[in-house]
Formats: structure tokens, C-alpha cells, sequence
């Protein structure tokens, strides 16, 4: 379902305080990911006003360590920390440039250590936790972070602020472009990332309107680093940006003559868009259907209307075990259910051994074309964290005397039943059921019965008893499509959202890439849980993922040739 994407302004104020006007601050919502940029003077305030605590931010974002941009900051994490009694909510995601950024979220803790240890001892059942994901400001825009599901994605690029270093960030969802600038002069970078915009939301300073005044005083040197709103009229028009909001607003407007006064700066730059001049909590909701993302996979089911008919409901309250009781046999359990799995390979072993490793980086669905490359990545076994902090976890499996064909049938086959299901990880896997239970039927392709579909499935990752949704899509969703596939080798690719079948939340991205090899062929699985998810799930998931795909790869030709 495509949300809107809303945008609130949570504070619009500058270092002289102003009433009515918090510290800088940008939430940017779509769906349940709501996203915040910076958190100046009173920000935990405003994000209460606009309906969005410190634990349901999914993540937030620096742009600069200037006061004004972070010194609500601690107050957010802390807040969250707090509120994580009533509300679960795991540690809170910052994404900051390295350097002075980085260093002041690592250290904005310290000065708490006797509050925290105070309510350690009481009742908070660890200290609070900040997930930092740094990453190396660059003057061409780059990815620094991608919602679990994929639909929403946040760019950064160098600003010029000098001398504070300092980033802008771009904004992508289904439904809205969005740029905030943070603080920085009008420049080139902001220009081009924001080309074809929905909203860029921009510092204003009154430069020009106030250049004589402020000669040979020292705010000319303040003014001298911020963005004079004649030339940024220009940069947005230039842009084709569609509505540009005005923050951070130097000097703060008393009034709306003031604010008049902001406008028709823009206005002598050249910019025709619409214009806003922002005040606290104003907000501009978006709804452009055609932005160009990956497109969510529950839309992609919901256009395969064919199979509303058959729709299942999954029972809350289900039983499930492991193994295969008598009353449930048939000939295909008695003859392929063994409770034996293959042992671990000592390469698996050793990469467990290892942990995540640090110097190589995992693959995410930004750089999951890396699997067209002829040959193998450094990471074929074993764990990494991606540029944005996701845990990737990697699975080569070997399947002599398998096709490609056969693997395409297995997961149309085995997703219709339990006992089926069961044959693949005895040890793990206790209950299947399928949203649409399509084995009745005829004439659908291996692929039709699973692609579209979802496979709901209570199984023990590890020690971890766990109860998934797993939905498949096209692999061209994420890019892996078409020629480039069959020219690389691969027979078939299977690719699925995994979310938390209780709560509808997502948990990982998965991708099994199927390539021929001479004995039959290679299967490169690839994991991708979200930055929250901590280090131990990587051993478990790769544990169980060698062990089900060697397991179900020592007997699926038999069975294929037996039923298919
Ligand atoms: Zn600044
Ligand atoms: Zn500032």
C-alpha cells in the first residue's frame, strides 16, 4: 500500500533563541518509518506535538555538530531509553558523517554516566543504546541508509558550511522526493540533489536584505557560512523543485510581514514553485505515486487478484511440532524424512568461529548486483555488516546433480504443506502454511505457485523459535533481472521480504541466486537483517540456512524425479 509521505518541521529556531521556534529538526514519515534530522533546542517536545516519540523514530540522522542541529540529541536516545519500558524499541539508529559528527554522538552519553548508572540499578535493564552508522561525506551523493523493507531510501552528499563539516540529505519513498539541506551556503551539491524534488527544505538567511547592516560586524562572518535566500530562489528554480519550505530562519521572523519579506527573496532569485515559510510543526503531506523505488512486495501480491480466491487465514493459536507423527506419514515423509542433517562444514565452522567480520563489507540491496560478477566475492561464508549497518549474512551451498528447475519446483511444491516443509530442516522447521493455497490448481508454473505468494512458517532459527511470513517477489524487483542473469549463469534467483508473521514487522531481506555449475549447481544465499538486529542471529541464521539447503540438496532430484 503506497502511504503519503509527511514532512514536520520540529523546530525552525537558530542559536538566539526565538518564541515559539525549537532548535533545527526535520521528521520525515512514511508509514512506520519516520525518520528525524537533526534535534536541536526542544525536539522531543515537537516530535511529541506531531504524534512521534523518541521510540518510534527509525532512525536519526546529523547533519552538522553546530549546537543548534544536536543539542537535543542525547535527549532523544535518553527519552527512548526511557520510554523503551512501555515501548520496545531496540537502540536508536544515528546516522552521522565520520569526524566531528561521529565523535559527538559516541560521546554525548558520558556526561549521564552517574543518571545511568542511578537507573541501571533502579530500573532500566541496561544503559542506553545508540546503533552509529558513520559514513564518509562525499560531494557526489551517495546511499547511507535504506529502510528494512527497501521503499525508503536516504542520501548524503558534503555541503559547504566551512568550516563545520556538515551534510544535506535526500530523501526517496514510493510517494515523495524530499531534501533537507541542513545548514550550508547556497551551493552546487544542495543544486544537484535537489533535482526534480517534491519539497527541498532549506536553510534561509536575509543576506542580501541585510548586507549593508551587518558590515564589519561579526555576523557577517555568521551569515558568510548560511544560505542567502536570494541566490537559493535561483538554486530551487534551476532544480525544478516543486515546494521549497524555508527553515532555520535568520533572522526569525516576528510576524508575517517578516515572513513576506523571506518570500519575495525567493521570489527576486527567480523561484516560480510554490513556497512555505516555516514555523514550528508545520507540516506538508505528499502523495506522488510515481516515484521510481523498488516497488513493496505486498503491492506486487495484491495485483495478482487470480489468486484472491484461494486466500487462507492463519490461526493465531496453532499447534506445531517437529518431526512427523504416524497418523501424519504418507509415502513421501516415510521415504525422505530422516531426522539425520549433514554436519557443518569446517568452512562454515571457521566463519562462525570468525564472528562479523570487519574487513570486508556484506551485501545489501544496494550492491546485490555484485552477484552477476563472474566468480566469488570475498564473502561467500559468513558474516558482515553493510555500509548502513545491516547485518549480511552469506551462504554458499553446492547441489550436485541439481538443476535450477528442480529448486524453482521445490519452492512451489513445498510451501502447500507442512510435512513437505518438514522434510528440509527436521530439526528446525514445525509448521507451514501458504497465504494462497494454490495446490489445487492446474497449469501454474513452478514460479507462479510461489512468486506473489506468501509462505507463512514456524521454525527454530538456532535456539530462537520463530514465526515468519516470508514473501516472494521477482528478482528483477531488486534489480536482479533478465538477460544479465542468464548471461552470469543463473538459472533462478528466489527472493523474499521476511517479516515477523504475529506483528507484520520486517526482519530481513533474503536471496537465494541459483548458478549452474559442471556437477549441478551452486546456490549464493544472501541474508539482510536491519541494523537493530545484533550480531549473534548471524551464526544461527548461517547455520541453519548450510544446513537446510545441504540437507534438501542430498535428496531433491530423487524427490523431483519421484513427483514432479
Ligand atoms: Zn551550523
Ligand atoms: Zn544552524
Amino acid at each position: 500500500m503506497a502511504h503519503p509521505t509527511i514532512v514536520t518541521l520540529t523546530g525552525t529556531g537558530v542559536p538566539h533563541p526565538a518564541p515559539g521556534r525549537a532548535g533545527a529538526g526535520v521528521l520525515i514519515r512514511h508509514g512506520e518509518v519516520a525518520l528525524q534530522f537533526d534535534a536541536g533546542r526542544g525536539t522531543v517536545l515537537r516530535l511529541s506535538e506531531a504524534g512521534c516519540e523518541p521510540h518510534a523514530l527509525t532512525a536519526q540522522f546529523v547533519t552538522h555538530v553546530h549546537s543548534d542541529h544536536i543539542i537535543d540529541l542525547a535527549d532523544v536516545a535518553m527519552t527512548r531509553w526511557i520510554q523503551q519500558q512501555l515501548h520496545p524499541c531496540g537502540p536508536l539508529v544515528v546516522v552521522a558523517p565520520e569526524h566531528t559528527a561521529a565523535r559527538y554522538v559516541r560521546r554525548m552519553f558520558d556526561v549521564f554516566d552517574d543518571d545511568i548508572a542511578t537507573r541501571t540499578a533502579n530500573v532500566q535493564p541496561g544503559p542506553p543504546e545508540v546503533e552509529l552508522i558513520e559514513f564518509t561525506p562525499t560531494s557526489h551523493p551517495e546511499v547511507v541508509w535504506i529502510s528494512l523493507d527497501g521503499e525508503v531510501t536516504v542520501e548524503a552528499v558534503a555541503v559547504h558550511h566551512e568550516p563545520a563539516e556538515a551534510v544535506a540529505y535526500r530523501v526517496t519513498t514510493p510517494t515523495a522526493v524530499v531534501v533537507v539541506s541542513g545548514d550550508t551556503v547556497v551551493c552546487e551539491e544542495v543544486e544537484r540533489l535537489s533535482v526534480g524534488a517534491d519539497l527541498l527544505v532549506h536553510e534561509a538567511c536575509r543576506t542580501t536584505a541585510f548586507a549593508e547592516l551587518i558590515a564589519g560586524t561579526r555576523l557577517e562572518t555568521v551569515f558568510s557560512y548560511h544560505a542567502d535566500t536570494v541566490p537559493l530562489g535561483g538554486l530551487a528554480e534551476r532544480a525544478g523543485v516543486e515546494h521549497l519550505l524555508l527553515t532555520h530562519l535568520i533572522p526569525p521572523p516576528a510576524d508575517e510581514t517578516d515572513e513576506a519579506a523571506f518570500e519575495s527573496d525567493v521570489r527576486s532569485g527567480g523561484y516560480t514553485g510554490r513556497v512555505t515559510i516555516g514555523r514550528d510543526l508545520t507540516e506538508v503531506v505528499i502523495d506522488r505515486s510515481s516515484v521510481a523505488t523498488t516497488p513493496s512486495p505486498e503491492a506486487e501480491v495484491d495485483d495478482h487478484d487470480w489468486r484472491a480466491p484461494y486466500e487462507t487465514v492463519l490461526d493465531p493459536g496453532r499447534e506445531a511440532h517437529l518431526g512427523i507423527w504416524r497418523d501424519e506419514a504418507d509415502d513421501i515423509s516415510r521415504a525422505f524424512f530422516t531426522w539425520d542433517v549433514p554436519v557443518l562444514s569446517r568452512e562454515c565452522e571457521e566463519a562462525i568461529a570468525t564472528g562479523t567480520r570487519t574487513d570486508v563489507i556484506g551485501l545489501d540491496l544496494t550492491n546485490i548486483t555484485d552477484l552477476l560478477i563472474p566468480g566469488y566475492l570475498p564473502l561467500e561464508t559468513g558474516m558482515a555488516r553493510t555500509p548502513t549497518g545491516a547485518l549480511s549474512v552469506a551462504v554458499l551451498t553446492q547441489w550436485p546433480g541439481t538443476t535450477p528447475e528442480m529448486i524453482d519446483w521445490w519452492f512451489g511444491w513445498h510451501i502447500a504443506a507442512t510435512e513437505r516443509y518438514k522434510l528440509w530442516h527436521p530439526q528446525a522447521h514445525s509448521f507451514t502454511q501458504p497465504r494462497y493455497d494454490l495446490s489445487g490448481v492446474a497449469d501454474l508454473t513452478d514460479r507462479q505457485r510461489y512468486i506473489g505468494n506468501t509462505s507463512w512458517v514456524d521454525e527454530y532459527i538456532g535456539f530462537l523459535p520463530s514465526r515468519l511470513a516470508i514473501t516472494f517477489h521477482e528478482p528483477a524487483d531488486i534489480g536482479l533481472g533478465g538477460d544479465d542473469l542468464e548471461v552470469a549463469g543463473y538459472g533462478t534467483v528466489v527472493c523474499a521480504v521476511v517479516t515477523d508473521s504475529d506483528h507484520g514487522h520486517e526482519l530481513s531481506r533474503l536471496i537465494h541466486a541459483v548458478r549452474r555449475t559442471e556437477a549441478g549447481c551452486e546456490m549464493r544465499s544472501r541474508f539482510i537483517f536491519g541494523p537493530e538486529i545484533p550480531d549473534l542471529i548471524g551464526p544461527l541464521m548461517l547455520d541453519h540456512c548450510w544446513t537446510e539447503m545441504t540437507h534438501l540438496a542430498g535428496f531433491l532430484p530423487e524427490l523431483h524425479a519421484r513427483l514432479a
